[in-house]
């Protein structure tokens, strides 16, 4: 009999769930995108019901393609959309309210009151994090402000708080276990990342019941199996990570020193720092990686704003260029850009910067500049954004960089790619899997169910990647990156 790996990928605009098989090669598939609720400008919401129901529908539908009885599934494993909170009754299963979604910044000025209150310090020793709407802490007061009679019901201990994997767990077990994952834990701005527990002292500051909150558990772990009636029998549910500690396992990026990127509209840099927590000045996030076998592992995060964002600004702004992969070819097509740096500083700069008044600007124009330079210029700048992250985890956390994982819609720009591996001297890999997210989640649950030994296993079932080596000379490389710090000091100096 086959048996497969189930992995509910559920992201910010649609449901996935794949099948894995020993190999880990997806062996069956299914999506479905669900409700994105905009009440007001700035503010994201998901119902949480809906969510729930189309998880189900695509995990169904994936059995069936396959052919699956819940016998075919080994266990189950989840990646999530990550900081969207889900507050419910724990006696009827029903949300209080619509879940707050990551991206939503309507306790943009409770986080500002947070910092005015000079709690930057309190917040990022305690959590890794920098004070901000994005984290679930100040979404879970909002809700519990919001919603009629919740502060006492919450109080009074009648509700649960969840991230969603916690609410697709509860609910997949009928209400028998209510369980995050470290990761998760980790990016709701509550959770201690030192003691791997709710930290008391943010409680009180943030007046958050503790009654509300998970057990907290390692990423890989039985937490329970799945109520018969939903598929037909007992699943073990065996894993949880956010999406982007999910994509960094699924690189197999175990050990300090690997990283991973994603190049989508905005870049996600997770690299691996081992078993300390690395506390950042440059404002990059510490996180939990995963927990794993009694420990946790940590990870540096750094992202970058606008990315494969640059390429669609050329494309449908200035119109340089008809389609993204197209960019491609006319970098390729010129030298260099002739000394032309574009920032793409269109919402602010990020880490290792922090200046949200800076805005975008190409530098170093001349009458020779043409539509390959500025085009080669928008994808140089990507990896240049990626470089400065890697530079500051480096110095923070006093491991070179070993290896660079790509994955993500823009990792398909050869041009970019053997950029990225020049301008960091490292090489970087493109993964023929374009699933890591998923196989992340799947040799989390693979590894606690049985399924695949250990490490060294899932090593084995890794697919050959594509391998830029970084070919530019030392020198060639301290030139370019002189001219992108200086063409970034003139978008930084001018709020
Ligand atoms: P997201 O998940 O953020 O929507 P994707 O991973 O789907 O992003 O990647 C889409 C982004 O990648 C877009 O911003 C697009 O401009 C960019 N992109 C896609 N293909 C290429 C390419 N061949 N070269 C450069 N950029 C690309």
């Amino acid at each position: 009999m086959n048996r497969y790996i189930m992995v509910m990928d559920q992201g910010t605009t649609s449901c996935r769930c794949i099948l894995f098989d020993e190999r880990g090669m997806a062996v069956s598939f299914a999506q479905k995108e669900f409700r994105q609720i905009y009440p007001a400008p700035g503010w994201v919401e998901h119902d949480p019901m809906d969510i729930w129901s189309t998880q189900i529908g695509v995990a169904q539908e994936a059995m069936l393609k396959a052919r699956c009885s819940h016998r075919n599934i080994a266990a189950i494993g989840i990646a999530n959309q990550r900081e969207t909170a889900v507050i419910w009754n724990r006696r009827t299963g029903e949300p209080i309210c619509n879940a707050v979604v990551w991206q939503c910044r309507r306790t943009a000025d409770a986080a500002d009151a947070l910092i005015a209150r000079g709690m930057t310090g309190f917040f990022r020793e305690k959590t890794g994090l920098r004070i901000d709407a994005y984290f679930s802490a100040t979404k879970i007061r909002w809700m519990l402000d919001h919603t009629a009679g919740a502060k006492r019901q919450a109080e009074n201990g009648d509700l649960l708080f969840g991230t969603i994997e916690s609410w697709l767990i509860w609910r997949l077990t009928r209400g028998r276990v209510h369980v995050t994952d470290f990761s998760n834990a980790s990016r709701t701005m509550l959770f201690n990342i030192h003691s791997l527990r709710w930290d008391e002292e943010i409680l009180k500051e943030l007046d958050i019941p503790a009654a509300l909150l998970p057990a907290v558990a390692p990423s890989s772990a039985h937490y329970g199996d799945t109520d018969p009636d939903i598929f037909g029998g007992p699943i073990p549910i065996c894993g949880a990570a956010g999406d982007q500690q999910a994509a960094l396992f699924g690189h197999a990026c175990f050990t300090a020193g690997e990283a991973k990127n994603t190049y989508g509209t905005g870049c996600f840099l997770l690299m691996n720092t081992g078993e300390i927590p690395v506390s950042s000045k440059a404002g990059l996030l510490t996180t939990v990686a995963w927990g794993l076998g009694g420990r946790a592992v940590y990870a540096l995060e750094g992202s970058v704003f606008a990315a494969g964002a640059a390429v669609q600004w050329l494309r449908d702004e200035l119109r340089l260029i008809d389609t993204a992969a197209e960019s491609a070819f006319l970098a390729a097509s010129v030298e260099d850009t002739g000394g032309v740096y574009l920032v793409p500083a269109f919402a602010g700069l990020g880490a290792p910067y922090w200046d949200p008044h800076a805005r975008g600007s190409i530098t170093g124009l001349t009458r020779g500049t043409g539509r390959p330079h500025l085009v080669r210029a928008a994808l140089e700048a990507i990896a240049y954004r990626t470089a400065d992250l890697i530079a500051a985890m480096e110095r923070e956390c006093g491991v070179p960089l070993t290896a660079l994982q790509a994955d993500g819609g823009a990792s398909a720009n050869e041009f970019l790619m053997q950029f990225q591996a020049d301008i960091i001297g490292a090489r970087v890999m493109r993964s023929a899997c374009a699933e890591s997210t998923a196989l992340g989640a799947a040799y989390l649950a693979g590894l606690a169910a049985g399924y695949w030994a250990d490490e060294t296993a899932i090593k084995k079932t890794r697919q050959p990647a594509a391998v830029f080596e970084p070919r530019m000379t030392k020198t060639r490389r301290a030139e370019l990156l002189t001219g992108w710090r200086g063409a970034v000091r003139s978008v930084t100096n001018r709020s």
